[in-house]
């Protein structure tokens, strides 16, 4: 049998425009064997799609990886525009000198920008087309918040996205993306059809548990059979605020174009028709604090988990807001776990100071939209310091490793924080809170500076009723009305909520 020779790229960026910019030291490039060492590691530093796709492909038959480069960078701000420009010219020199390539398989995220350039996902793609030629497979894996643009699926022959939020399905999407390559190897020829839908849904609206997204997402996966190939059904990434942002659906079929076309226009239908379930009601801030001041003076009742969606590291979040810190510490609330605010100069402070000691905390805070910025509280004991790099030990991530920087735990009144100084952390893992005298179980409110992607981690400590979306303010406030967008196609849905559309 032919050994299929198959390149793996991979750009990695879910850019908030309202964020700083992701410059080039804060991306972690992985090239050559890394790529493969890594994605065949019991520890991998990188994405569970690459793990999937490389088990997929040794069960599939022979092949050999091409591992070109992946760059990884996260949640953040557009990323630094030279950089990426460089990398993606890069990436096409070096598949060029591969060629004549079986097939490439791009991961991707699919929301990144640069301050120069809204699409350099679909400048990937078609850096990626040009340097194979037409006819090869190019297969990619995109989250379910990226912003498709058409360059990406003329450039592509199926992109496949996650299926869940919180993502729970990257390994899965990976070995699909193999299983698929290898159907092209025997001779399949994908066609695909897509449509973009005007509704920019608040990424609170998007859990696929239950709710419109999930209805849609579920009608989507009945579908597929002997000709409907993939349904991949892409909320997109409202905070990158691109021309091509909307709720993108992309379904292939395998050679029947037809099929593709009729199925792809009635999920269109059928979600403009339930637009209005993507209408997301918060809980107020005063209302959240009072439910933690509540909980805390009552042990018997179940504990809380306060979402602090205006400060969202997984969109992009500063990580370091303190309007929920301050009103906790002003309302007395006791119990309470922040885990994490992000801080470099207060973890100096606290190492220099020692376990132990009692010191003046300085939160030096993300000053959006003009406000204070920093918050000073005394008798701030320094409970425990830490090197800053753990693993995750549960949930569809475990076994990866996080490095956030040196970090420590703070105490004042009622609460604990934990201060991290390389990165803000999306949420902290059980057992490192643990590690550092915390017992998990006995957490009256716990605050994390995350969305939803806590849910499979945290479900065992917290009733789904108790995990309270915060009405916080910050550049993630999932108020979409509240920013002030730039390039999202009007009308849009709830943006605009009084227009008709037909696909
Ligand atoms: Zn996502």
């Amino acid at each position: 049998m032919k050994i299929r020779k198959v390149a793996i790229v991979g750009l990695f960026l879910e850019s908030n425009r309202y964020a700083a910019v992701v410059e080039r030291n804060r991306f972690r490039v992985l090239r050559g064997d890394a790529i493969v060492e890594d994605a065949r590691s019991s520890s991998p530093k990188l994405l569970k799609e690459g793990q999937g796709f490389f088990a997929q492909m040794d069960i599939e038959g022979d092949w050999e990886a091409i591992p070109i480069a992946l760059v990884l960078g996260g949640a953040g701000g557009p990323a630094e525009h030279d950089f990426i420009i460089h990398e993606i010219e890069k990436i096409g020199r070096e598949l060029k000198a591969q060629t004549p390539l079986d097939g490439v398989y791009i991961l991707n995220h699919g929301a990144m920008t640069t301050p120069e350039e809204e699409d350099p996902d679909g400048l990937l793609y078609e850096t990626v087309r040009l340097a194979v030629g037409a006819g090869v497979p190019v297969v990619s894996t995109v989250d379910l918040h990226a912003n498709i643009s058409q360059r990406m699926v003329d450039s592509a022959d199926v992109i496949i996205s996650y299926l869940t939020d919180p993502h729970a399905d990257q390994y899965d999407r990976g070995k699909e993306a193999a299983a698929i390559l290898h159907e092209m190897f025997n001779g399949m020829c994908p066609t695909v059809s897509n449509i973009r839908i005007p509704i920019v849904p608040p990424n609170v609206s998007l859990l696929t548990a239950n709710g419109p997204y999930g209805d849609l997402i579920d009608y989507g996966q009945s579908q597929l059979g002997a000709e409907i190939l993939n349904v991949s059904i892409v909320a997109g990434f409202a905070y990158s605020d691109t021309s091509v942002n909307g709720l993108h659906v992309l379904v292939a079929a395998r050679e029947n174009e037809l099929a593709a076309a009729t199925l792809c226009k009635r999920i269109a239908e059928m979600a403009w028709s339930m637009r209005e379930r993507f209408l997301w009601g918060l809980v107020p801030l005063e209302n959240a604090v009072a439910k933690a001041v509540e909980v805390g003076h009552d042990d018997k009742s179940p504990p809380v988990l306060l979402a602090d969606l205006g400060d969202n590291v997984g969109a992009g979040g500063p990580g370091n807001t303190l309007w929920l810190t301050k009103a906790l510490h002003q309302a007395k609330a006791t119990g309470v776990v922040i885990g994490s605010f992000f801080d470099p100069e207060l973890v100096i402070a606290a190492t220099s100071a020692g376990v132990g000691s009692s010191i003046q905390a300085k939160f030096n805070g993300d000053g959006w939209e003009g406000t204070e910025s920093t918050y000073v509280v005394d008798n701030v004991l320094v409970q425990y310091l830490h090197p800053g790099e753990f693993y995750i030990s549960t949930g569809p991530l475990s076994g990866m490793r996080v490095n956030a920087g040196p970090m420590c735990l703070l105490r004042f009144e009622g609460i604990q924080i934990l201060v991290t100084s390389r990165r803000p952390i999306v949420w902290p893992d059980p057992e490192l809170l643990e590690t550092m005298g915390i017992n998990v179980a006995s957490i009256r409110t716990l605050v994390l500076k995350c969305r939803s992607n806590y849910r499979a981690v945290y479900n065992k400590y917290f009733d789904p009723e108790m995990m309270i979306e915060v009405d916080t303010p910050g550049r993630t406030s999932p108020v979409l009305s509240r920013h002030d967008w730039k390039r999202i196609p009007r009308p849009s849905y709830p943006l605009d909520l009084d227009f008709d559309w037909q696909p």
